[in-house]
């Protein structure tokens, strides 16, 4: 076997020539001198249009390639320019590597591949590159998937959401897939314009076979689905509606805790404004403080230590304990769906009306309003668990990009972990 092509194989790279391989400076690294195959045919990096030369750009350039054993391998050309009628001049395209990127096709294809399945700092180390840089190439290798595949072929019933990925109301619009779980599109920011731009990239036809659109009930999303798809089922996501009741369950916990801390062992008339069945000492306000956990929690999941929590929060504090059942009233509703769920439904809002929590009657009314968008998602009892668990996820992903730099890596880390294309291993398929 000729050297040269044994070095192809490791280097995991075609239609070169290998010109020489050495060890770098400091021998701390291999060199592989390359050159394209064919170096007088230039394409332009950007759009791959043949193109006549135009200089020779920077001279040499490096790209790091995937280690070979325990040791750094690097890819070494001249990197001329091409005058791309389009583009004008731009470095030629190589077939190693995308344009303008440090690191060679498997490089980047094993970091992708990586990012779906193991840690930040596992990524980083195995690699030996910042957490920055995986987000550049995500970024890339996202992209290519998104030219070669159709994300939003064949939708019919999707949900819509936003995730907050940084504090200071920064937010992404997320669009779910109900039938495949799949997440299909996100982008920066939370108003018409942003949904908007979904729509267009959907196109009037495939818009036009949308049946179901499930959302919070924010109005932004429900105007511009009226306009843009005027035919969907507008459903209520019946986790967001959950969710409102978990808030007001909240409100009355810290209502309840403010009550008992501010009167320490004290006054009846204080305690009797929050319905505590008698004055709680400092130890008993603080125990509702932390009771956040046992209130939350579905009853299923509860440890045995919450529940004794719950059955004390029962005896303790009626005011608190009936905010805890309509809670979990309004998850029942959900639960049963369909005609039996309406009319849980009714009896609920008939519940909370007179429940004499403030909070609760509000939410009745809100609930109310938005009464038809409920009905919808309780006729069609979409995957709900489904989209739920893709927001979860992204909330959980929101968090491991912290750091990369602006919001496109976390969607492109999003999409390669929840849009259904995940990358392969290089040299694997
Ligand atoms: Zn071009």
């Amino acid at each position: 076997m000729r050297e040269t092509t044994l070095w192809r194989a490791l280097l995991g790279v075609n239609n070169i020539v290998i010109e020489s391989v050495e060890f770098n400076e400091d021998t701390t690294a291999v060199v592989a001198h390359i050159r394209p195959r064919r170096p007088t045919k230039g394409r332009c990096g950007v759009c791959a249009h043949r193109a006549p030369w135009y200089d020779r750009g920077q001279g040499r350039r490096r790209w790091r390639a995937l280690d070979l054993g325990t040791t750094q391998v690097f890819l070494e050309a001249d990197a001329p320019r091409v005058a791309c009628p389009t583009h004008g001049p731009t470095v030629r395209q190589v077939p190693w590597a995308r344009h303008s990127a440090g690191h060679t096709h498997a490089f980047d294809q094993q970091v992708a591949w990586l990012a779906t399945q193991c840690s930040k700092s596992a990524i980083t180390q195995l690699m030996r590159i910042a957490w920055r840089t995986v987000g550049g190439i995500i970024t890339r290798v996202c992209a290519d998937i998104d030219a070669r595949v159709d994300r939003l072929a064949q939708l019919t019933r999707i949900g819509i959401d936003e995730v907050s990925y940084r504090k200071g109301h920064k937010y992404l619009t997320v669009v779910v897939d109900h039938d495949t779980g799949r997440l299909v599109w996100a982008r920066p920011g939370r108003d018409r314009a942003t949904l908007s731009a979904f729509f267009d990239e959907l196109g009037a036809e495939r818009s036009a076979q949308l049946t179901h659109v499930s959302a919070d009930t924010a109005s932004w999303i429900s105007k511009t689905v009226a306009v843009r798809a005027p035919q969907a089922v507008v459903c209520a996501d019946p986790f967001h509606i959950v969710a409102w009741a978990t808030q007001c369950l909240d409100e009355v916990r810290r209502q309840v805790w403010n009550q008992a801390r501010r009167k320490p062992g004290g006054m009846k008339a204080a305690g009797s404004h929050v319905g505590l069945r008698y004055n709680l000492s400092q130890g008993e306000a603080r125990k509702i403080q932390r009771s956040r956990y046992a209130l939350w929690k579905n009853p299923e999941d509860l440890t045995e230590n919450q529940r004794t929590k719950l059955a004390w929060i029962e005896a303790s504090s009626p005011h608190l304990y009936r905010a805890y059942l309509l809670k979990e009233g309004l998850r029942f509703v959900f639960r049963v769906k369909g005609e039996e769920g309406k009319r849980a439904l009714d009896r609920w809002l008939a519940w909370a009306s007179r429940s004499r929590l403030d909070v609760f009657v509000a939410l009745g009314r809100k609930i109310r309003r938005h009464l038809g968008a409920i009905h919808a998602s309780l006729e069609e009892g979409l995957s709900n668990g489904l989209v739920e668990s893709v927001n979860t996820k992204i909330r959980l992903l929101t968090r491991v990009a912290f750091g990369f730099h602006g919001p496109e890596p976390l969607i492109a880390l999003a999409m390669l972990n929840l849009g259904g294309y995940r990358p392969d291993l290089p040299g694997r398929s």
